[in-house]
């Protein structure tokens, strides 16, 4: 039954293309499953706003996305959604291990995504995990083995990355960076860029700013292929 659903929602994301984004005024419009609408419409999401009517139709097709919004605008479910939607069409079991990972520059903020992310998961049999440390690193490795998506900070991640030596992220199929234009001017560049390098390549990367900043051009370059660039300021 998942598997005739997955081939619907295939099918009618290869027709995303042709659709104007401004019919899309409901979350119902557009290719997400049954299990994620039902999860949305729990939490009282049924119409997009404007940054998540613009992202969905490029991020649910697997493309790179760089996207900058304001604060408020709901970046949080423009990238949420298609990863959760990306596992679900790949019949992402439990037991294959870590799928995504997404890194907001504060724990506070990646525990606000976190809970976004159970919420929206809650009716798939997906894992996540909230990645921010102050935990024994080494107890945390055990812990976090198994987990189909973790929210990281960049320097919890960093430290997994270099220092558990069997932290697999070779499954890995989409990487999110939330606040970019934070990460950056928090001093997290080199740390982004190391990480970067270990991930596999053939990856969904999906960059969000509250800001437009050059300072994001070279993330961008080691981190994007092809990105569609989605900005609601001309929108304003
Ligand atoms: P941003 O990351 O752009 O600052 P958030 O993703 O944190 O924005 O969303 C801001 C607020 O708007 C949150 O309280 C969220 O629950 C709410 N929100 C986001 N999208 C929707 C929607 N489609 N319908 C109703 N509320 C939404
Ligand atoms: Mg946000």
């Amino acid at each position: 039954e998942n598997e005739r659903e997955v081939l619907i929602l295939e099918k009618q994301i290869q027709e995303l293309k042709h659709k104007d984004p401004q019919t899309l005024t409901r979350f119902n419009k557009f290719p997400i499953s049954k299990n994620t609408l039902r999860a949305m419409k729990v939490c009282k999401f049924i119409h997009p706003t404007l940054v998540q009517q613009l992202v969905l139709p490029h991020a649910l097709q697997g493309v790179d996305v760089v996207v900058d919004a304001k604060t408020g605008s709901g970046k949080t479910l423009a990238f949420v959604i298609p990863m959760v939607e990306a596992l679900y069409r790949a019949c992402w079991c439990r037991s294959w291990g870590l799928a995504a990972i997404i890194v907001a520059p504060t724990r506070e903020l990646a525990y606000q995504v976190h809970e976004v992310v159970k919420r929206i998961i809650q009716f798939h049999k997906f894992t996540s995990a909230l990645i921010i440390g102050g935990k024994d690193l080494a107890a945390e490795y055990h812990h976090i083995g198994g987990f189909n998506i973790l929210v990281c900070t960049p320097g919890r991640l960093h430290q997994h990355v270099e220092q558990s030596p069997n932290f697999n992220v070779s499954t890995l199929k989409l990487f999110v960076i939330d606040e970019a234009d934070l990460c950056l001017s928090m001093g997290f560049a080199d740390m982004m860029n190391t990480i970067l390098r270990e991930l596999p390549r053939e990856r969904q990367t999906m960059l969000f700013s509250a800001t437009q900043t050059r300072n994001i051009n070279t993330l961008i370059k080691s981190g994007c292929t092809k990105p569609v660039f989605c900005s609601t300021d001309e929108y304003a």
